[in-house]
């Protein structure tokens, strides 16, 4: 199960491939060696957790080891296993952004809402999703640094693709785990592609997360879709562009009065074109399994929309937006 994605990648730091839907180089989570057992960044959904915990034991670990789980957000792709994971390790811990912890505590809204969206494809996606319980969660926020086991981790708050969304950046090592806000690039492709899924998508925020990103210069970016980022400042600035490329290509279509489908039919032709424009490989299945072009429109829409409402402000202090998707 684990797959030839799962290596330790230095001596205490460790990526697991989870195989999301039997498709590698998706989903990754990251296992970090800590004198207080292990410290896991990302949980993936419920649906890998056989996929977790087999990737753990060929590291040679096993999943009662885990003591400190870690989440950028609570989208399900990337915390939606916490509750469960907690279940079997009753000494672990979860952090997560102040925003985002509430609904991991209580993820009836979060179910609700992603049940709109997916209906009949939960089970299958994401598994089942279990509360965690309040004593258990730890509330993160910018600037704070979380000791895991003598190992600093600094919390960096990095909205745009999730208003609760947090990047953490081992202090020791000069590596960044950055969730979503660094964008997808899947191996061996150099492209990177902005995730822009419903309900909290705010372009000009994530632009300002991805300049932190620049400042803090980190050795290297590791995704969670997929693996590790060398070449950080060339990644940060292809993102800032396709970000924006993206939102004028569908601000565009919306000025020409151009239905929702065929936006996405749109977009993937464009994107299809700028990477061979770029002379970029295509890894189209698990780009549209990270993030469904549909749903990077519909995000964007929104964003639109929003943004002519001028209900900005209203919607941010919402915090999670009530149709979140994964
Ligand atoms: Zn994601």
């Amino acid at each position: 199960m684990s797959g030839a994605e799962t290596r330790w990648l230095t001596n205490d730091t460790a990526i697991i491939d989870l195989h999301f839907q039997g498709v590698s180089k998706v989903i990754a989570a990251y296992v970090l060696e800590t004198g207080d057992g292990l410290a896991l960044i990302e949980t993936g959904p419920s649906s890998t957790l056989a996929a977790l915990e087999a990737g753990v034991e060929s590291l040679g670990r096993e999943l009662a080891d885990i003591r400190h789980l870690l989440v950028t957000h609570i989208h399900l792709d990337h915390a939606g296993a916490a509750g469960l994971v907690l279940r079997r390790n009753p000494d672990a811990r979860l952090y997560v952004h102040e925003v985002g912890a509430p609904h991991t505590i209580d993820p009836t809204n979060l179910v609700r809402s992603a049940t709109r969206i997916y209906g009949d494809q939960m089970e299958p996606l994401w598994g089942e999703i279990v509360p965690v319980p309040a004593e258990r969660v730890v509330a993160v926020s910018d600037g704070g640094t979380i000791d895991v086991g003598g190992r600093m981790l600094t919390v960096i708050y990095t909205p745009g693709h999730a208003s609760h969304h947090v990047a953490f950046h081992d202090v020791q090592h000069n590596f960044a785990f950055t969730g979503d806000v660094a964008g997808i690039r899947i191996p061996p492709s150099s492209d990177t592609l902005p995730p822009t899924p419903p309900p909290d998508i705010d372009i000009p925020l994530w632009h300002q997360s991805v300049q932190r990103l620049r400042e803090l210069a980190p050795d290297r970016m590791l995704l969670t879709h997929f693996g590790v980022v060398n070449d950080v400042q060339a990644h940060l600035d292809l993102l800032d562009r396709r970000l924006d490329e993206w939102l004028a290509l569908i601000e565009s279509l919306v000025h020409q009065g151009i239905e929702r489908d065929a936006m996405v039919e749109r977009l993937v032709a464009h994107v299809a074109t700028q990477m061979e424009a770029d002379g970029m490989t295509e890894v189209s299945q698990q780009t549209a399994l990270a993030t469904p072009y549909g749903m990077a429109v519909d995000g964007l829409l929104r964003y639109l929309r929003k943004r002519a409402r001028g209900t900005w402000d209203v919607v941010q202090t919402n915090g999670v937006g009530e149709d979140r998707t994964a």
